[in-house]
């Protein structure tokens, strides 16, 4: 990614979103909804300044709400580019209230209230079609009792949590009391013992 944000041939259109797109293949015409992150993004350096001073908490979805992030953010620490994005929904000068603490922070001077939405026309000679995915909802599926048991977790939300940059760095805690070495070392046990009881029924069969 890194690379792509560099390279001089690559325009990255980062929170952006495709609305129409009309033409043929050759002669596409793509219009993109680039949207107000209300930083500049040729000025912010992605120092985080900002982040450390805003007083407002926000559910980081990026860690599977098991964290919480500022309205004032980045999506993930190696995004590209580097810049920072007010979250219009929780900000409090963006919701009307008063406020304006990450402006008075950041010495890029790259805070910009005022920013609008831009929509961009572009000549598109190819269209590569890369569509994401949704994550599966477990709790479609009753028997895993997903939103009674706290410790019941996805596999992307345990990836958050084995993260060195993910809610507990690295660490894997129980999701309902931050608790769990002890009973990790216990289960290595047990499963220790279990293979060494399946080494002997093998050999007893053999
Ligand atoms: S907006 Fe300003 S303070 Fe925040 S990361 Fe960018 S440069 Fe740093
Ligand atoms: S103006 Fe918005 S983003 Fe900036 S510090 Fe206040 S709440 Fe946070």
């Amino acid at each position: 990614m890194l690379d792509v944000g560099r390279h001089p041939n690559i325009k990255l259109l980062a929170y952006s979103e495709l609305e129409k797109l009309t033409g043929e293949a050759g002669n596409f015409t793509a219009t993109v909804r680039k949207k107000a992150r209300y930083v500049e993004e040729d000025k912010c350096t992605g120092c985080g300044a900002c982040r450390e001073v805003c007083p407002t908490p926000v559910i980081d979805l990026y860690n599977e709400g098991h964290a919480e992030r500022r309205a004032i953010y980045s999506w993930f620490a190696q995004g590209i580019p580097s810049t920072h994005t007010i979250d219009p929904d929780h900000c409090r000068v963006l919701t009307g209230k008063k406020c304006g603490i990450c402006q008075k922070k950041c010495q890029a001077g790259a805070i910009n209230f005022e920013q609008k939405d831009t929509i961009l026309e572009l000549p598109v000679g190819a269209v590569i079609l890369a569509t994401g995915y949704d994550v599966f909802d477990p709790s479609r599926i009753p028997e895993y009792r997903y939103k009674e048991i706290d410790n019941v977790v996805t596999a992307m939300e345990f990836e958050r949590f084995l993260s060195a940059s993910g809610p507990t760095e690295g660490h894997v805690y129980r999701p309902s009391d931050r608790k769990v070495k002890a009973e990790i070392a216990e289960l290595e046990n047990k499963v220790r013992k279990s293979l060494k009881g399946l080494e002997k029924f093998e050999k007893t069969m053999a």
